[in-house]
């Protein structure tokens, strides 16, 4: 219900989870959070409130200073930790909101290539297709690209890369996704109050806009594939 992500200049963990909290009002049922770490990707994930997540990283911390969090309020799968997010497949972790309506069509796809799955969600579908599109040799930016485009449904969705700790990809259909513009850092919300402790620069995505986040630079498309400007507001909320 909630999607965050951090390209810091600090560990990202503290930070994903203070955004976590300010995204609690919309409700949720689960929570976790994905880091990249000398490159290795890792993530943890609780049931229940923010302070289960936040009293397992105290004694399974997460280290690196690239990382995405999530909120969850499961519509396909119970609320149990393996259906939390961030859902992973191999190199690729990614966090979302909303629904993936063709996922059984995508999932079926994918079990002809003898690919499975592990969980009950439509999210999980999501990294199994990122991942099979990396495992066939595209790059993050193309394989993210390309599961893309097989999606419908309403998604706000954020990818994070093992081996990449300076790159986020979000796509936004009919689920907010704000952009916080840091000195030397970015950030991703679901919206600005996510972000407000972080940044009061604020670049909203337009729907089925698409964008390649890294630490000084944010490179958006829209859903022609053409590059398109959007704005940096600077909005005045209570951090
Ligand atoms: N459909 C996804 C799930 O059930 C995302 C739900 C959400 O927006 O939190 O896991």
């Amino acid at each position: 219900c909630g999607i965050v992500g951090v390209l810091g200049s600090h560990e990202a963990a503290p930070l994903l989870l203070d955004a976590l909290r300010r995204l609690e009002y919309r409700g949720y049922d689960s929570a976790g959070i994905a880091t990249v770490s000398d490159g290795r990707l890792d993530r943890r994930r609780a049931v229940g409130k923010l302070v289960n997540l936040s009293d397992l990283l105290v004694y399974e911390p997460l280290t690196g200073k690239s990382g995405i969090g999530h909120t969850r309020w499961a519509t396909h799968g119970a609320p149990t930790t393996a259906n939390a997010h961030p859902h992973a497949a191999g190199g690729v972790a990614v966090v979302h909101n909303g629904i993936i309506e063709n996922f059984r069509e995508l999932r079926a796809e994918l079990a002809e290539a003898g690919i499975g799955h592990e969980t009950d969600t439509d999210t999980e579908t999501v990294a199994l297709l990122a991942q099979h599109y990396l495992s066939r040799g595209l790059s993050p930016r193309d394989a993210a690209e390309r599961t893309i485009s097989r999606l419908t449904g309403a998604y706000a969705l954020c990818f994070l890369f093992e081996g990449e700790d300076d790159l986020l990809i979000v796509a936004r259909q009919g689920s907010p996704l704000a952009i916080g513009h840091g000195d030397g850092e970015m950030f991703v919300g679901s919206d600005a109050i996510a972000l407000a402790s972080m940044t009061d620069r604020i670049t909203y995505l337009d729907e089925g806009d698409r964008a390649v986040v890294t630490r000084t630079s944010l490179e958006i498309r829209d859903a022609a594939g053409q590059l398109v400007n959007r704005p940096v507001k600077t909005i005045h909320l209570d951090a």
